[in-house]
């Protein structure tokens, strides 16, 4: 079986990062309204920074994350023919000694949602290059520097500028949804 690389945010789903950051700013921020990878520079100085990671010490944003459309129901499928492994990093730079909290509610939200999943075969980590899989899924460009066979860029709001020359030159094609990575992986297994 060929081995699958799946991210978590931003792929299976979007946590609930955004609002509690609206909460605390007092704000209705939408994520299409950031176009880079890191949101949280709209929270302003450090000293906010660090009031606001603090908060979040006690909270899942996995609780009530929003699952992206068809991603249980492909991954079920995608489940038969392929080995899936779940990598996602866990450690947040602001509070990376307080981020053992991250690893938990990942693996809970995973358990959870995609219980048919072998937990296995979930990996958390930040350096998700040194991993070997014949496919891999995830949001950021960088992260799909590795030599797996087929490069899946799923779609977000920090990526939507990457224009497909660039995502050619990188050896990687785009996915908006999980039905285009159905349609892509299922039909060729
Ligand atoms: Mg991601």
């Amino acid at each position: 079986m060929e081995k699958l690389l799946i991210d978590i945010d931003e792929v299976l789903c979007q946590s609930t990062f955004l609002d509690e950051m609206n909460k605390f700013l007092k704000t209705n921020y939408k994520i299409d309204d950031f176009t880079e990878y890191y949101i949280d520079d709209a929270l302003g100085s450090d000293e906010n920074k660090q009031k606001f990671y603090k908060i979040l010490e006690d909270k899942d944003l996995y609780k009530n994350a929003k699952i992206y459309d068809g991603a249980v129901k492909t991954l079920k499928k995608l489940n038969d023919f392929y080995e899936i492994y779940i990598c996602s990093a866990c450690v947040m730079f602001c509070m990376p000694e307080k981020s053992g909290i991250f690893f938990k509610h990942k693996f809970d939200f995973l358990i959870k949602n995609f219980p048919f999943l072998n937990p296995d075969r979930f990996i958390f980590t930040g350096a998700k290059n040194i991993f070997k899989a014949d496919i891999q899924i995830d949001d950021k460009l960088s992260n799909l520097k590795g030599d797996a066979k087929t490069k899946i860029l799923f779609t977000a709001y920090h990526n939507k500028q990457i224009t497909s020359t660039e995502l050619k030159n990188a050896n990687c094609v785009r996915c908006d949804n999980w039905q285009q990575i159905e349609n892509l992986l299922l039909k060729r297994s």
